[in-house]
């Protein structure tokens, strides 16, 4: 799917945050579940990737993924209390920007 701009809900919390919307469906039953991140130099062709997944924490150099074409990305994978859609936030930096984007694909029924 193609990705999608972050969108958060107008609705603020009595804590004053807002809430993520599922991109596939609209909902706003986003369950965090693996997190990655990625971090090197510019251009460089490897780095530091690190995976948190439940009690796991996993360390390689393999950039494979990297929201970043050239610089540093975070992805956090979700699942969708709505729907079936595999769901992921990256926040990745391009040149001088930082940028939020949404993911996703669709899962089984
Ligand atoms: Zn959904």
């Amino acid at each position: 799917m193609p990705p999608k701009a972050a969108k958060l809900s107008d609705m603020v919390s009595s804590f004053g945050e807002n809430t993520l919307h599922c991109p596939a469906c609209d909902g706003f039953y986003l369950h965090q579940g693996r997190t990655e991140v990625f971090n090197r130099g510019e251009d460089a062709s490897e780095g530091t990737h690190v995976i948190v997944d439940g009690d796991k924490v996993q360390t390689d150099r393999d950039l494979t993924g990297n929201p970043s074409g050239r610089r540093q990305g975070l992805t956090i994978h979700f699942t969708c209390e709505s729907c079936p859609a595999h769901v992921q936030m990256h926040i990745y930096q391009h040149k001088g920007n930082t940028f939020v984007k949404m993911d996703y694909q669709d899962g089984e029924a």
